[in-house]
């Protein structure tokens, strides 16, 4: 699902409100999710704000029960059309504002994408069923952990350029 740009700008107030409710395939367990997302034109910005909830089957790392897992996120996302540093000269003073996403010459926000990557930045490091979850220690001694973690792609990247 995508949202043109245009259809943003077209809109009154350049305020477009959508709703999802659908499926996030990139994520890989079975998952239904509800979005209500507003997005807003300010100059060159989007803002999207709204919320996003859903369920998500899971399964404990302490125990391996499958459980649903339970999402409420509230959603308060930027992006730039065109590029930060376009038709800026000298120094930029980087301030908080300037982490935000930049759509260069993109036409559409990719919805689907806005969804996934604010479930895995919400994620907990550790996805249990319970808090008070034990674990099986039988089990833990057996189980090989995957440290891999989404979020520390953008490092491996960085390290991949070092080495060219
Ligand atoms: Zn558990």
């Amino acid at each position: 699902m995508y949202i043109e740009i245009d259809e943003i700008r077209k809109a009154p107030e350049q305020t477009l409100r959508i709703e999802f409710d659908d499926t996030i395939k990139e994520l890989e367990e079975e998952n239904h999710i509800q979005a209500d997302i507003t997005f807003k034109l300010l100059g060159n910005i989007i803002t999207a704000k709204g919320k996003i909830i859903g369920d998500i089957k899971s399964t404990c790392e302490r125990c391996l029960k499958e459980f649903n897992r339970k999402i409420d996120i509230k959603l308060d996302e930027k992006y730039m059309l065109g590029n930060l540093f376009d038709g800026m000269d000298g120094e930029i003073e980087l301030k908080e504002n300037n982490f935000l996403e930049e759509l260069g010459d993109k036409k559409e926000i990719d919805i689907e994408d806005l969804i996934y990557q604010s479930v895995i930045l919400n994620s907990p490091n550790q996805i249990v069923c319970d808090i008070n979850c034990v674990g099986d220690k039988i089990i833990e001694k057996y189980v090989k952990k995957d440290i891999s973690d989404p979020r520390l792609e953008v490092f491996k990247n960085i390290k991949l350029e070092k080495d060219n």
